[in-house]
């Protein structure tokens, strides 16, 4: 059967020439990057290669490129390290509880993370984001306040791939002497990024969302950040991320990032216009369909749409079966589908939010992929519609 992938936000396949790097580091190549005979310093060599390229990606110094587990482990690390060392007695100037600002947009690593420290006494103020999902940088400004530490924005969302004005919030970040962490899980290798045009003194990567593996990412750390330490244990990484170093991983977000870099911009244009298609084609044949999110600048490969009558998992599933891959942003708690976050943040109902879904491409989507995907989900939707007799009944009704 054939099976086409539109479901790269969530994550990407390992690119061959990723995998290659890896290999020898999982068998002749094993030693420990901290050891200093000849097998350590193989492994060192390639850790420090590899912190080139990622440093390389996003216009960083490679002594601030630290590698972590993943995007969930760099999010926790900037926004507890930012938070804690401002409660340290020597860096806390005010008696209250220090402040952050974050949007309701964000992904559930930074929303969970701000959510257990708003248990623990820090205050959070959530800015609201447009029908687009752009937060206002005037929002943030007027939102800043003598304690607050950390600004922590996305750069680009998972689900409607909207980019946020990052350059113009940096900028209020540094007047105000705040420290400003952004989520560019979604964004790297994705568009071009440069953390000081975008004035950032953190910002999270994930390995396995630009063809590198899962378990790996990296927290850029802007020299002279103060982060409160995180994990605790040996010197590794100079004691920022205690731990020996994922070797194998590390040498594959290396590769991932220097060939993310090389294609860049012809990967943007290509899977700008199969995208183009993809939205055009589904306007054109799905009744009432919309995009959502759709007039903000956004990642060349995310599209979300939205087919009014259905039940966005029903159609995940429906589609699954007939081989196209792609997802909702719901989220499945004690048993009930709960709609997407980012949807009714930015004013969906929670029906229009149960409605839509995510398609998001890739480096090696194809046009016949895109032709695949235009024949199967509008006669998904019809099929489904067919069966729900609210839509049916407002079909109906309309002139
Ligand atoms: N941040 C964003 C925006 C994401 O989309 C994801 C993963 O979906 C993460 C963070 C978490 O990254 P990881 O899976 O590497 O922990």
């Amino acid at each position: 059967m054939k099976r086409v992938y539109l479901d790269h936000n969530a994550t990407t396949p390992v690119e061959p020439e990723v995998l290659d790097a890896m290999l020898p580091y999982f068998s002749n190549e094993f030693g420990n990057a901290a050891s200093i005979h000849t097998f350590g310093q193989k492994g060192r060599g390639a850790v420090e290669t590899a912190r080139e390229s990622v440093a390389a990606l996003i216009g960083a110094r490679p002594q601030e490129i630290v590698f972590t587990s993943g995007g969930t482990e760099s999010d926790n690390h900037a926004i507890f390290g930012i938070v804690g060392q401002s409660l340290l007695p020597a860096s806390s100037s005010q008696s209250s509880a220090p402040h952050i600002i974050t949007a309701a947009i964000e992904h559930e690593a930074v929303l969970n993370t701000c959510q257990a420290l708003e248990k623990a006494g820090v205050a959070v103020t959530y800015v609201p984001v447009d029908r687009e999902g752009r937060v206002d940088p005037d929002s943030v400004r007027r939102t800043i306040r003598p304690e607050t530490v950390l600004i922590t924005l996305m750069h680009a969302n998972n689900e409607l791939g909207t980019v946020q004005p990052l350059e113009e919030i940096g900028f209020i970040a540094k007047q105000a002497d705040v420290y400003f962490h952004t989520d560019a899980v979604q964004s790297a290798g994705k568009i071009p990024i440069d953390v000081n045009s975008l004035g950032v003194d953190l910002l999270s990567i994930s390995g396995h969302k630009l063809y590198a593996p899962k378990g790996i990412g990296a927290l850029y750390i802007r020299g002279g950040t103060h982060l409160r330490q995180f994990l605790y244990g040996g010197h590794h990484q100079r004691g920022f991320r205690p731990g020996t170093e994922n070797v194998p991983g590390i040498v594959g977000l290396g590769k991932a990032a220097e060939l993310a870099r090389a294609s860049l911009a012809q990967d943007n244009e290509r899977i700008s216009a199969l995208r183009e298609d993809l939205e055009q084609g589904l306007l054109a044949r799905v009744p009432d369909s919309k995009v959502n999110g759709g007039a903000a600048p956004r990642t060349p490969n995310t599209t979300n749409l939205l087919f009014p009558g259905l039940e966005g998992e029903a159609l995940v599933i429906a589609l699954d079966l007939k081989g196209l891959a792609c997802s909702t942003g719901a989220a499945c708690s004690s048993g009930a589908v709960e709609p997407s976050h980012v949807l009714t943040a930015i004013g969906l109902p929670p029906e229009e939010a149960r409605a839509s879904l995510r398609f998001s491409l890739g480096r090696h989507t194809s046009a016949e992929d895109i032709e695949f995907a235009l024949q199967v989900i509008p006669a998904a939707v019809a099929q489904l519609r067919e069966l729900s007799p609210t839509y049916r009944r407002e079909a109906a009704a309309r002139p």
